[in-house]
């Protein structure tokens, strides 16, 4: 029996068939704006669509001028600009995979200052406060939808997409949170809805049956005020009422303060919302959020808890996720670790997207495996993120490649983070490697402390140096004391932590430190929704129930000697959370400190010229990183100078996993 037959298996629309059940969820990518932007998108789609998935979702187009994202953010309003869009649709189709556009006016979401909405309401995450459209309008933007969606249909489309979800405007009049408006466009839920129905029923008039229409229905607003089940409901038979094709979901507006998709959002968890949707429509419904590998796909779909699964994120990660279930070499998948590093955080950074395990992501026209004009034998010394990433790339065009770690593992510091509560996605990372490593017949030598001599009388052409990182020794009076800890202490030795704890250091290791010392078993899904407060009943407005009260295992004070917010380096996506996670196990933060001492009394400190003291068991130092350069300034010594020095022990100061992964496969594409 074939293994994953629900996620494989066609989906008949009548007028058109979908080849298997993965569509691949709407990202804005930053080369829509980019210059020869299109072709580059061309590019990027095309690997998808090669990559075997069902059909491709683009990122927000916005139908005019006012619903853009930001000041020059694509939009697709006249014949002029129809053109462009050909090089996609012809590239997608070439490769005999579908293609819809994302229609999205983002409404009070829009970062400039010519933004309108249904009211004059500022949305939190904006510092723009919208203009109210005039009735008038209103009927105006309708029009600039279906006008959208027949473009779309003349540059080659299967279909478009209407985003009704993540608290863009359509969903801004569905709500009374945002709409006080009291025309045929607001007070009654009827009238609120009104936009979104007369959007769908004007594009099926104007395009035709054979089009797709996908409408994105936000089935958890997780707002305050935001749409009780029973209106979701409504919302939903009217949509397809007025011909809709799909009901793609949405979980959450932006401004929500739970979170949706990052890592610590366990696999697959919204997919008890489609299931409850399937009951009540005879569309096909496509679940969202966390599903990132071919089991919780399979299993969402072979529960009927979804007709199809959308997947944005693990197509950046892997552009060849579906070819590689059909020829059942799922664990060559590069899966989605959830960090939204370089592809969510990036786009709020007004930088290009691209992926933490992916590099290639968004650059499929500029990074390309070239055979090296003569194959070398090479060493890389440590298997971290960054020796992973460079050995792979440097076997993959043809070189003889040893990889050397002390440890009797690969994986570096991701044996730290995989560790983590909510970070147990860098398991799939490790695997990844593995088995790439295996496939590109990379040696492998473990638990080997290679010296200075053993690669002065190698045999080895070039030496690629990936030692990685040294945790930073600090000088405070007391530092040796029995109470202190470094971090490799607690997440690789184990050493036992005292329930009163204090951390030097409130970056991202100081985080991860406090969150493993809180959580004493793995997270469920019902551990999540809990204590985030999320309605698993669909009985309560918005999605939204009290969260849990947390009875933290530990007292945990953070330090930094900064003022400001703690964990500013952090993700932009993704530092709330963490933040908002210690908060509720009750972690007390303290800023703009300085360290006196250490002893048996406790972390001596001072603040605002006033000395403390704080009776803790352990204080534990995640005070940032030294490049660990032993062996690269040893073999300088001696002369050796056949060296390539990458990651962490090139440079610790801003390293990230990402850097390492991108700094690797870089040099492993020069050599
Ligand atoms: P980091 O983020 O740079 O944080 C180091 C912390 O140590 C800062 O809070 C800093 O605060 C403090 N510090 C620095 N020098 C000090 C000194 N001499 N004495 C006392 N305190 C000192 O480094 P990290 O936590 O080791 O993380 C390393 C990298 O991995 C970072 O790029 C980080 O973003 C990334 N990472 C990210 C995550 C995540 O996003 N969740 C998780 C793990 C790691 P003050 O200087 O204000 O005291
Ligand atoms: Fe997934 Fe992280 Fe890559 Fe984004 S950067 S696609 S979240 S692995």
């Amino acid at each position: 029996m074939q293994q994953y037959k629900h996620l494989l298996e066609p989906l008949d629309l009548k007028f058109t068939t979908i080849k298997n059940r993965v569509l691949m969820g709407s990202m804005h990518t930053g080369l829509e704006e980019a210059k020869d932007g299109f072709t580059k998108l061309a590019a990027f789609y095309k690997e998808r669509a090669n990559g075997g998935v069902g059909i491709i979702v683009t990122g927000g187009v916005s139908p005019n001028r006012l619903g853009v994202l930001y000041p020059g953010a694509i939009k697709l309003t006249n014949k002029k600009e129809v053109d462009k869009h050909k090089i996609i649709t012809s590239s997608v189709h070439d490769a005999d995979s579908k293609i819809v556009l994302q229609i999205l006016h983002a409404g009070r979401y829009a970062f400039h200052p010519f933004l309108v909405a249904p009211s004059r309401i500022k949305a939190p995450i904006n510092k723009f406060t919208p203009f109210k459209l005039p009735s008038f309008m209103v009927n105006s933007t309708i029009k600039d939808y279906i006008r959208c969606a027949t473009l779309a249909k003349e540059a080659g489309y299967d279909g478009v997409e209407v985003m009704g979800s993540e608290g863009y405007l359509i969903n801004q009049f569905i709500t009374t949170k945002t709409n006080h408006r009291q025309d045929k466009w607001g007070g009654s839920y009827e009238n609120r809805i009104r936009f979104p129905v007369e959007i769908v029923r004007g594009i099926r008039h104007a395009v035709g049956e054979n089009f797709i229409i996908i409408y994105r229905l936000s089935l958890l607003d997780l707002v305050k005020d935001g749409s009780s089940w029973d209106e979701i409901v409504i919302l939903a038979k009217a949509i397809e009422n007025a011909g809709a094709t799909i009901i793609n979901s949405g979980i959450g507006w932006h401004e929500a303060k739970i979170p949706t998709i990052a890592t610590m959002v366990p696999r697959g968890v919204f997919a008890f919302t489609t299931k409850a949707l399937k009951e009540v429509v005879n569309i096909p419904v496509i679940a969202t959020n966390r599903i990132n590998t071919p089991e919780i796909a399979e299993s969402i779909l072979a529960n009927q808890n979804a007709d199809m699964v959308s997947m944005a994120r693990p197509m950046l990660a892997d552009p060849h996720f579906v070819l590689k279930v059909i020829s059942q070499r799922v664990d060559e998948i590069n899966t989605c670790i959830g960090c939204n590093q370089a592809c969510l955080d990036h786009v709020f950074e007004n930088k290009l997207t691209s992926c933490l395990v992916n590099p290639v992501a968004c650059r499929e026209t500029e990074i390309v495996y070239i055979n090296p004009r003569k194959i070398k034998k090479i060493a890389v010394i440590g298997a971290g993120p960054a020796g992973l990433s460079c050995s792979v790339t440097l076997a993959k065009r043809g070189h003889i490649v040893t990889l050397f770690d002390k440890e009797p593992h690969i994986g570096g510091q991701f044996n730290l983070a995989k560790l983590i509560p909510g970070k147990e996605e860098f398991y799939e990372t490790l695997r990844y490697f593995k088995v790439q490593l295996d496939k590109h017949n990379v040696k492998v030598v473990l638990s080997t402390n290679i010296t200075t001599s053993d690669i002065i009388n190698g045999e080895f052409d070039e030496v690629v140096i990936s030692t990685g990182i040294i945790p930073r020794e600090l000088q405070i009076e007391g530092i040796n004391h029995s109470k202190v800890l470094g971090y490799l202490d607690v997440l690789k030795a184990k050493k036992p932590v005292g329930k009163k704890v204090a951390i030097i250091g409130a970056g991202g290791i100081g985080f991860d430190v406090a969150e493993y010392l809180l959580h004493n078993k793995a997270t469920s899904d019902k551990d999540f929704t809990q204590e985030w407060g999320i309605d698993t009943t669909l009985s309560h407005r918005g999605g939204l129930v009290p969260p849990r009260q947390l009875n933290p295992i530990r007292q945990i004070h953070m330090f930094q000697r900064t003022e400001g917010k703690v964990g500013k380096k952090l993700g932009k996506t993704t530092g709330w959370i963490h933040r908002e996670s210690l908060r509720k196990n009750q972690v007390e933060f303290h800023t703009g400190i300085s360290y006196d001492k250490i002893d048996d009394n406790g972390l001596h400190y001072t603040k605002n010229n006033t000395p403390h003291t704080l009776d803790v068991d352990n204080i534990i130092i995640c005070a940032g990183q030294e490049s660990h350069t032993y062996l690269a300034t040893q073999l300088k010594n001696h002369n050796y100078h056949k060296i390539h020095i990458i990651g962490g022990a090139l440079m610790a100061r801003e390293l990230d996993a990402q850097f390492a992964i991108d700094n690797g496969m870089k040099l492993g594409l020069l050599m």
